[in-house]
Order: C-alpha cells, then structure tokens, then sequence
C-alpha cells in the first residue's frame, strides 16, 4: 500500500468501507431472502449430442434482492461463508425436485441440482435429500447432483461415503467445473461417480489448444464408464467441435439460456417434437 499523499490512502479505505458495508447488506437480505420470496429458480436445457434433444435441466438459483438481480457467483460464495448455504441448499433442492416432478415432457428428463461442498460434507445432508425425494415423489433416477471438482481436496472417507449413500438411492452424480481444480486421476477413480462436466472455459478457450484437454477428459471418462457434458456451448462451431470430440450432452446460451418453468415448456415444445 503507498501512502504517496493522504487523499489516495483515505479514497482506498472508502472504498474498502464501502465493499464491506454492501457485503454486510447482502448478508442482512440473504438472510430474509427465503422468507421474503425472494429466490427463484430457473432452468437451463441439457440436449444430447446425438440428435439436441432434451436429455436434462440444470436448476439455477436467483436473487432478487431490493429491485436489483444478484448473481449466484456473488451470493453463493457468501452463503458458503455465512453458514446460510445449508438453508439455501434444502430450498432449492425441494424446490427443484417438486418442479422436477410436475414436468409433463413426452419422456422422463432429469433435474440437476448444484449442491455445495459444504452442504454435501455437512451431517444429514442424506436425510435433507431422502426429504426432498419423499415430499416431492419425484423419482431418484430422475435427480442428478452437480458437486464441483474441489470435493476432493476434502476428507476422502467421507466424501466417499456420502456419494455412495447418494448412488444406493439412485440419485446420479455429475462432477462439475471439471478441469479446473487439482483432482488426480486416483482421487477420480475411487468415486463413482456418472457424468463429468467439462468447465466452460476449455469450450471457450477451444481455438487456444484446451481441445487436447476435452480429448483427454472423453478418453478418461470412457475408460471409468462415465458420460461427458459440456457447457457453455455459445456457438455453432462450439457445438460441431464438441460433437466430433465425442462429447455425449452438450450445455450453453446456443442451445437455451437458463429459462423459467414456462419458458422452459415452450422451447420444449418449439425443439424437441
Ligand atoms: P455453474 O454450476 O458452473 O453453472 C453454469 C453457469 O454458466 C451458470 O451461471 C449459467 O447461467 C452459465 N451459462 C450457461 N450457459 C452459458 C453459456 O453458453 N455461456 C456463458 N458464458 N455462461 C453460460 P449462473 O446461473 O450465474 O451460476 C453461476 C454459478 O453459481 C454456478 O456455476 C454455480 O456454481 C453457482 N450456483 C447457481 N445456482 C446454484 C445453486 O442452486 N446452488 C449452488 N450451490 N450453487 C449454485
Ligand atoms: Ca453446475
Ligand atoms: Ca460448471
Ligand atoms: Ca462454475
């Protein structure tokens, strides 16, 4: 820090006071958030590379907090802190299995649900999911949790544990922001795990070699008998590339942005008959 004249060190605290009082007043607002309605979810299609039709939907969580969209890459990473990701976490599972189970398409699409570290590694998480099932009937088989790569810097046992009492209900696991952390290719081997979704920065770093990378990434998923998802397919060249790399399920703004339930029925409705 360079304390050149007073006027620069005191404009840097401003704003340091400033940051911190808008990050006390989001925490305050998430708090209320679930109380107050505040939270949605919304949809985004999954589409097999075979034929683009609709194979599964992601549950993205929404904040409107105060007039203003607050992004999940600002309030989730906060919740995380704060502890409310627990509370977060079982609205939008329940809510996502009870939308899940409503759905009327002519074949059975399954949710995906983001869970977090954190909720995956707190006690009872199985009993929270064993809930969100019973409450909403949904079928296991139609549940898929996206747990994100870092699971492996935590307690092998007992992450091993949890994904095995996850598979024993049926319920499929996706291991998202795949290629981005640190995880080995022995810590990949001893979960079993069923489909591996490649981060999409390597979708959007394809002209800058991160092919080798999705190459690699197919082969190794073949050989633990696991599909691959990409996401963020923005392109029609993004989507031709990742079908000719072997890709099974394919993700992005190109296919459908993240849609509300209605939405969502009319895309279906104008792309998958
Ligand atoms: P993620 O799980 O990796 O989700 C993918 C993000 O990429 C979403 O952002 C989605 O809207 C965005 N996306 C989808 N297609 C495209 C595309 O073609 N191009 C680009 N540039 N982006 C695309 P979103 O909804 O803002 O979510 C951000 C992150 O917040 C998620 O990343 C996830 O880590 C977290 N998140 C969202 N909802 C939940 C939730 O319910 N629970 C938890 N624990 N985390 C959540
Ligand atoms: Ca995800
Ligand atoms: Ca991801
Ligand atoms: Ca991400």
């Amino acid at each position: 820090q360079k304390r050149t004249s007073r006027g620069s060190v005191g404009v840097f605290n401003a704003a340091i006071y400033e940051s911190l009082k808008e990050e006390q007043a989001l925490h305050e607002g998430l708090r209320q958030a679930i109380a107050k309605r505040e939270f949605t979810l919304v949809y985004q299609p999954l589409v097999t590379s075979e034929d683009e039709k609709l194979w599964a939907v992601e549950a993205l969580l929404r904040w409107q907090f105060g007039g203003r969209a607050i992004g999940p890459d600002v309030f989730i990473p906060l919740a995380e802190k704060c502890g409310l990701i627990h509370e977060i976490g079982i609205w939008v599972l329940h809510r996502a299995c009870i939308d899940a189970a409503q759905w009327q398409f002519d074949e059975p699409v399954a949710v995906s649900v983001n869970v977090s570290v954190i909720q995956l590694m707190a006690d009872g998480f199985i009993k929270i999911l064993d809930r969100a099932l019973a409450s909403s009937g949904l079928n296991p088989e139609r549940l898929h949790l996206e747990i994100t790569e870092s699971v492996f810097a935590k307690n092998k046992e007992k992450v091993i544990r949890e994904v095995n009492a996850i598979k024993a209900r049926k319920v499929q696991i996706s291991i998202d922001d795949f290629g981005t952390g640190f995880s080995s290719l022995s810590q990949l081997q001893s979960l079993n795990f069923d489909h591996i979704k490649i981060d999409r920065t390597f979708v959007q770093n394809l002209e800058e070699g991160s092919d080798t990378i999705i190459r690699a990434t197919v082969l190794i998923a073949r050989e633990f008998g696991c599909k691959t998802i990409a996401e963020g397919i923005e392109t029609p060249e993004h989507a031709a590339h990742l079908k000719a790399m072997g890709v099974d399920y394919l993700q992005g703004y190109y296919y459908a942005k993240p849609l509300s339930l209605t939405d969502l029925l009319h895309w279906y409705n104008n792309n998958n008959r």
